[in-house]
């Protein structure tokens, strides 16, 4: 196809707004062009070359793209910085510049839409030394076998800055109304989820019509578009929405993957937006292919950055592992934990219909636990009262809250439904007052808290019958300093001090004189079973020690009057 044809297309659809007048332009224009070249159409029109998971994406520099133009027009530099610093596009800089091509450069015959596809795939697959320049002389041999008009898009595309308001949604209605006369796109759509390709979906719409979409299989190292979680506004809805038996993970926060291994053994790896990011993580390949016993698999996870002896880091951290150069000291410097949740194919087979019970019991025998693969926390309940716990057990260990999952839900790859919610911290809001807590004892510390406490038990004064009642556990806000100093602070008792109720769930690996009183925020209070108080402070957070006598500490009454 004539690439004048192409430019026609983007001039139709830049001159228009109106999402269902897009549509319908796409849909004639797919109706009649020829077979061979409707899936790269389709990129093209996305203002891409490939679909997302091949990582041929486009994006020349600015400078390469400008330098192009001044080549191909024949005119200096500088006039075509200015121009761009004037208009801010560059496409109306190609424009402007190529109106008046000098005639010596103007080679002979005319630009297909093939040729430039071609040709931005070679710019894009162009590296090493004086790659630079070559692209730079690709791009200017388009520019002179384009007219003024269609440079100006192929300077757009090469910058990859096409933006004519199409996305990957608008492609497949287009394509639903060119070939079946209908707008609803379900089936094309569930197609998508599980082969994120609009190419292959045209090519084989324009050749085999809708129900040659029914043969598209899940490919191994072809993403699947991830599953993804509701929300409640409050934990009780969820028993409304998934009734019976819950399973509950944590939810870490790091980044999710997608691994797929083939036949031939090889993993790649794809982030939620279905990028690939093999490059960035060789450590976690090799993990992968060590640590899970399977020829064939796809699976999901969320990495995480961890310690040298495994404990989790924050988020930040494994923020530095995006990036292209480098790797290898990263890799070193900020180790990864995957931390694996699903199973959507196995030696051969997909499994993404069969319940999330299934796949997960699945999935845990062919894990061979290390530091850096580990299947993620989980618990089964029917208790909304152990799900709380689980979730607060999660904040204190630092994570990011709780997902709970349909224990007979299939894996909705592209949806965001009811078989999965989360449930995060950010969710719970503070209260308005601080609580003054007297400390009567201490748990010890986990992982970087090992050899010192790792929580509090705090309790409320009940003035009526001069007693302690516990509230909460206190882990958050102190530092490690003020850790480290804590034992030296307290007087340590053999047994529970008198006055104090402690129910048996309770019982802290130390207890303390009932001597300090610490100021905690919270975020709400709850009923608990666990607690003396009847009630619990969740998400407590240490302010100060304040200078207290323990009965001076807020009260089992003052506690009841905030609920
Ligand atoms: P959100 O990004 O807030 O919509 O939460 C969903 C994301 O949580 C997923 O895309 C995963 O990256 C992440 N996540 C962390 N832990 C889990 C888990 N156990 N199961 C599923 N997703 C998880």
């Amino acid at each position: 196809m004539d690439f004048l044809q192409l430019v026609e297309l983007f001039e139709q659809l830049e001159n228009e707004s109106s999402g269902n007048k897009l549509r319908e332009i796409l849909a004639s224009f797919f109706k009649k062009v020829p077979i061979e070249d409707i899936s790269l159409l389709t990129y093209l029109t996305l203002g891409k070359i490939s679909a997302d998971y091949e990582s041929a994406v486009l994006g020349l520099a600015d400078k390469s793209v400008l330098k192009a133009i001044s080549v191909a027009g024949g005119v200096e530099s500088s006039r075509v910085k200015k121009l761009m610093q004037d208009t801010g596009d560059v496409g109306l800089v190609a424009e402007n510049i190529l109106k008046k091509k000098p005639r010596t450069l103007v080679p002979v015959g005319k630009l297909t839409v093939h040729e430039l596809f071609e040709k931005l795939h070679k710019i894009v697959g162009t590296s090493g030394s004086g790659s630079q320049e070559k692209k730079t002389n690709i791009l200017v041999s388009l520019f002179q076998k384009s007219p003024a008009k269609g440079a100006k898009y192929i300077a757009r595309l090469a910058l990859g800055v096409l933006r004519l308001g199409v996305a990957e949604m608008t492609v497949l209605d287009a394509l639903s109304i060119a070939f079946t006369g209908e707008k609803d796109k379900t089936v094309l759509e569930a197609t998508y989820n599980i082969c994120p390709d609009v190419g292959i979906i045209a090519e084989i719409m324009a050749t085999a019509g809708i129900k040659g979409l029914q043969k598209i299989p899940v490919k191994v190292g072809r993403p699947i578009k991830v599953m993804l979680a509701q929300r409640v506004k409050e934990l009780d809805e969820v028993e409304v929405k998934i009734p019976g038996k819950l399973a509950v993970e944590a939810k870490y926060d790091g980044e999710r993957v997608q691994a797929h291994k083939d036949s031939k053994g090889k993993i790649t790896l794809f982030s939620r937006r279905m990028e690939e990011t093999s490059a960035q993580f060789p450590d976690l390949i090799e993990y992968l292919q060590k640590q899970i016993d399977a020829k064939t698999f796809i699976l999901e996870a969320e990495i995480i950055a961890i310690d040298s002896e495994g404990n989790h880091r924050p988020f930040q951290e494994l923020m530095q592992r995006r990036r292209k150069h480098d790797v290898a000291s990263y890799v070193k410097k900020i180790p990864v934990q995957a931390q694996v949740f699903d199973l959507l194919y196995l030696d051969g087979k997909v499994v993404m219909d069969k319940s999330y019970e299934e796949r997960t019991t699945i999935l845990r025998k062919i894990i061979k636990k290390s530091k850096n693969v580990v299947a993620s926390a989980k618990i089964v309940t029917d208790s909304l009262d152990t799900v709380d716990e689980f979730f607060q057990e999660q904040i204190n260990l630092g994570y990011e809250g709780i997902m709970i999952k349909s224990l007979g839900g299939v894996y909705q790859a592209g949806t965001r439904g009811w078989n999965w919610i989360k449930w995060k911290k950010d969710y719970v809001h503070d209260l308005q007052d601080s609580l003054d807590l007297v400390v009567i004892g201490a748990f010890h510390g986990k992982g970087r808290r090992h050899g010192t406490y790792g929580a509090l038990l705090c309790a409320v004064y009940d003035s009526k019958k001069d007693q302690f009642l516990t509230v909460c556990k206190l882990g958050t806000g102190l530092t490690d300093e003020m850790l480290a100093e804590l034992p030296k602070k307290f007087s340590i008792v053999k047994r529970c001090p008198a006055r104090v109720v402690v129910k048996k769930e309770m019982i802290p690996d130390v207890w303390f004189v009932a001597e300090f009183v610490v100021e905690v925020r919270g975020a709400e209070i709850t009923k608990s079973p666990f607690h003396s108080l009847g009630l619990a402070v969740r998400f407590p957070r240490f302010l100060r020690f304040r200078d207290k006598k323990p009965e001076q500490a807020t009260t089992k009454k003052e506690v009841e009057d905030m609920v």
